[in-house]
């Protein structure tokens, strides 16, 4: 996730150098715009990753940007800041093509994770996304979709896939059961967070040597899981 550019489009100041503040300490690159106008100025001259758009902007407002946007680049990921009036209908509609939003005010936490979705799925979509990342004995071949213990294969179902992806992306952070439920299937998944749990079992059985005393995927009480960043883990690229 690392210099990842994220183009952030707000009139108010203060909201958007909170954003930058919470995005940066995450390692994307952060360029600010106080008006639409100049967001597709931005545009055109950056290699933009993801926009998070305010709609009320002075002058041409973010449902225009949006449109222009879309149609000059069309594997840019666009998430909308809304107030609570707007119509999320209109705003996840066709006609303008955003792939998620927020309603103002938001938790930064959240917006961070939804980016990190948002690129994972544009990544996801490029063939040319040839990355392979290894950490510890582990490796994962994103253009194959394929995970390897000690060079041996091991077969995963897409969902444990996207568990696994998630977690080596995000190496030593907690994970709630929600926010995995949320980031791998989907915000509109309205499910059991059991599924979670079942998920982490089988995956343990496959991946750790002893899935009884779990040493990769490790058990946070009380709020979920976490992939261990540890010393067994060194020698590992977790970036490309
Ligand atoms: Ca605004």
């Amino acid at each position: 996730m690392r210099n990842k550019k994220i183009l952030v489009v707000e009139d108010e100041e203060s909201i958007r150098k909170f954003i930058r503040i919470n995005l940066e300490r995450e390692g994307f690159i952060v360029i600010e715009a106080e008006t639409g106008e100049k967001a597709l100025e931005i545009a055109k001259s950056e290699d933009i990753d993801v926009v998070v758009l305010d709609i009320m902007l002075p002058g041409i407002d973010g449902y225009q940007v949006c449109k222009e946007l879309r149609n000059k680049y069309s594997t840019i990921g666009i998430i909308m800041l809304t107030a609570k009036s707007q119509d999320v209908d209109k705003i996840m509609g066709l006609e303008y093509g955003t792939d998620d939003y927020m309603v103002k005010p938001f938790n930064p936490l959240e917006l961070v994770l939804r980016i990190k979705s948002l690129i994972r799925r544009i990544d996801a979509n490029k063939p040319e996304n040839h990355e392979i990342v290894t950490f510890g004995p582990f490796k994962i071949d994103k253009y194959s979709r394929q995970f390897f213990k000690n060079e041996k294969h091991i077969e995963l179902t897409p969902t444990e896939y996207s568990i696994i992806k998630l977690f080596i992306e995000n190496p030593g952070r907690a994970f709630t059961r929600d926010e995995i439920l949320n980031l791998v299937w989907g915000y509109d998944f309205i499910g059991d967070t059991k599924i979670v749990d079942v998920n982490i079992r089988r995956l343990r059985t496959k991946i750790e040597d002893d899935s009884k005393n779990p040493h990769y995927i490790e058990t946070v009480w009380g709020v979920g899981y976490r992939w261990r960043r540890d010393g067994n883990l060194s020698g590992g690229d977790y970036e490309k």
